[in-house]
């Protein structure tokens, strides 16, 4: 039997685990909400719970991995497994052993990295991204998150490269969840978005936005409500999702002049629901403002779906 690795997708709404084979097929998986209460405890307990979960629908225990590896978003140190600054998670301002809880709780070796760049490592080795030696990541979902591969090799600059979603689309813009202003997550982020939605529905602009967000039960505007309120034809939800969809044209556009790429692939909650969808009106909005306009980037929809965060995660444990 090839060896089993395991990897867990640390999101900000939703934990994803996997088991993965050497050649990359999953055998596994489980899913487990994050934790909105409590602390980096009870985050790292639901974790163990969904690769336990996960190992189980392998039909192993995840004391017989090869190792796990956890993709995590803040500042997330590969060398000591600490995560620091996740601040979309509940009460992680400061620092956490993430790497050694989960290690005690589950009796395998664990590795952390960046969540968006062990997506896009993924997107290279396994997924859309595969024909490529040098691509970009975007995903499109809560926030913005980036990751780069250049000559086939990951590039982190000093640890902090890939930050697409603060890359500034407009100077004094929209104010962005980093408490700046202009930064392309400002205006494609969901959090920026369902935020934007609510002032103006709170002035008395006219959606269906947050109708449907009961009806369907959802705490927030899921990429699920966007699509739905689309498919109604809601303007205000039109609206917003073209304004994101200028942003993210004109914020890759600027990252391939920089850096071109052969490449970019488009992953995420929104990147993978809207990608198809949006692909024309986005190849258009970055053909505005690429500066060799004659042979633009490949764009992909990142292949890996759901999954690819964990996955991903999966190849930090050396095979
Ligand atoms: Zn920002």
């Amino acid at each position: 039997m090839a060896e089993l690795r395991g990897g867990i997708d640390l999101g900000g709404t939703k934990i994803q685990a996997a088991i993965v084979g050497a050649d990359g097929k999953v055998a596994g998986e489980a899913r487990h909400p994050t934790p909105t209460e409590g602390g980096p405890e009870d985050v790292a307990a639901a974790m163990a719970t969904a690769l336990r979960e996960a190992a189980a629908d392998a039909g192993t225990e995840s004391g017989e991995l090869a190792g796990i590896g956890v993709g995590s978003p803040g500042d997330a140190d590969e060398k000591t497994g600490v995560v620091s600054s996740a601040l979309n998670l509940p009460k992680w301002e400061g620092s956490f052993p993430l790497g050694e809880k989960l290690e005690e709780a589950l009796g395998a070796e664990v590795k952390i990295g960046n969540d968006v760049q062990v997506a896009t490592e993924a997107e290279f080795e396994l997924g859309a991204g595969r024909e490529f030696e040098s691509l970009l990541g975007v995903f499109w979902g809560t926030g913005v998150g980036g990751g780069l591969v250049l000559g086939g090799k990951p590039w982190l600059g000093r640890g902090a490269a890939g930050e697409i979603g603060h890359m500034v689309v407009k100077r004094g813009g929209a104010e962005c969840p980093c408490g700046r202003r202009g930064c392309l997550e400002a205006y494609a982020g969901r959090k920026a978005m369902e935020a934007e939605a609510r002032e103006r529905h709170g002035k008395g602009e006219k959606t269906d936005l947050f109708k449907l967000m009961e009806k369907h039960e959802k705490p927030r505007l899921t990429s699920g409500i966007w699509e739905r309120a689309l498919d109604h034809e809601d303007e205000l939800a039109e609206e917003l999702i073209e304004r994101a969809v200028e942003a993210l044209g004109t914020g890759i556009a600027s990252a391939i002049n920089l850096i071109d790429v052969e490449a970019v692939i488009l992953g995420g909650g929104l990147g993978i629901r809207f990608g198809e969808r949006l692909m024309d009106p986005l190849t258009k909005e970055m053909g505005k403002h690429l500066f060799v306009n004659e042979r633009p980037p490949a764009v992909r929809v990142a292949s890996l779906g759901d999954l690819g965060g964990a996955i991903g995660a999966s190849l930090l444990v050396a095979s």
